[in-house]
């Protein structure tokens, strides 16, 4: 991986932004930094934290050196509060303590900083109580919502936030940048990113597909690919497999040469797969907004639905 990538380079264009605004002293109290997953939010949004609590920041960077810069290396700055529930969500306990925080005086200079990670999360009763904290500011407090994706926000908490939207290269550029990287066509973009720069996201990745093509190709059952649902992306990479295997079938070999998808391709129908993409998207959009148990329930049935569907397919053609 080139260092561009690892250091994340394009992200050097927010933080130009963010330190005029901090310059011209016009740096909003609330901001929403998103990106699809691992473009580069969750490193803006701590740069930026550590930087604001910082006592002697220079235009790039927090010091390092100051009482609170060394505060936040020990993990003990009393005005600086992270929030980070893994995948978990974010429940309205969590944001409440955190609106109360921000309404107390700092300790140390004048700064209190609020970083919410994967802020998409958030049950709708905790959104609703970051409203009033976004409807009532207190002076010298910024709230960092960093956020992997924005269509899962209420409306209301993006309107009331400054948007900062964090974009990595696509195409030619990202080519350019993951020169090594076998993954890459000329259909790669955004939504791919986490898969095409990190190691271990690829390799659960590469092994995600081997099973879908397995499943594909009949040699396993429904239940033997659902052990490969681990993932938080496993739902986006069955729609990616369909959208792929349709781009076989309409003819786009030339850049799709040598994928492992050439073989199962003209197994199945083009409605068919459209069907497939179909059911797999519209699962996509509803899992978000379930609970565990209820996810692992509508993925069962996707892959039930669209085994019967190809299968069906299969009979058809016999
Ligand atoms: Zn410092």
């Amino acid at each position: 991986m080139s260092d561009d990538l690892t250091s994340k380079s394009w992200l050097t264009l927010n933080k130009t932004d963010i330190q005029a605004k901090i310059n011209q002293g016009l740096l909003p109290h609330a901001l929403l930094l998103f990106g699809s997953s691992l473009a580069g939010q969750e490193e803006l949004g701590l740069w930026l934290s550590k930087k604001l609590v910082c006592q002697q920041p220079t235009q790039e960077n927090a010091c390092g050196q100051c009482k609170a810069c060394r505060l936040v290396q020990a993990n003990t700055h009393p005005d600086l509060q992270f929030i980070d529930n893994g995948e978990k969500t974010i429940g309205v306990d969590i944001v409440r303590k955190a609106g109360a925080f921000m309404q107390k005086t700092a300790h140390i200079g004048k700064t209190k900083v609020v970083l919410i990670h994967a802020c998409e999360n958030m049950t709708e009763a905790a959104a609703n109580a970051l409203l009033k904290t976004l409807e009532e500011p207190t002076k010298n407090s910024y709230l960092l919502l960093v956020c992997n994706d924005i269509d899962l926000l209420l409306p209301t908490i993006i309107s009331r936030c400054s948007q900062i939207k964090v974009q990595p290269p696509v195409g030619h550029e990202l080519a350019a940048l993951i020169n090594d990287n076998e993954l890459i066509n000329d259909f790669s973009n955004i939504n791919q990113f986490a898969e095409l720069t990190d190691s271990k996201v690829k390799q659960s990745y590469i092994e995600f597909n081997q099973l879908l093509l397995n499943w594909l190709q009949q040699t396993i059952s429904s239940s033997e690919l659902l052990t490969g649902f681990d993932s938080i992306h496993s739902l986006r990479w069955l729609s990616h497999c369909f959208n792929q295997l349709l781009r076989i079938q309409s003819g786009w070999q030339q850049a799709l040469q040598g994928h492992a998808l050439m073989s199962v391709a003209n197994k199945y129908s083009n409605e068919q797969l459209w069907q497939c993409l179909a059911l797999t998207q519209a699962a996509n959009k509803q899992i978000k907004l379930l609970t565990q148990a209820n996810k692992n329930f509508t993925i069962e049935a996707l892959l039930v639905d669209i085994e019967d569907l190809l299968q069906q397919s299969n009979s058809d053609k016999g």
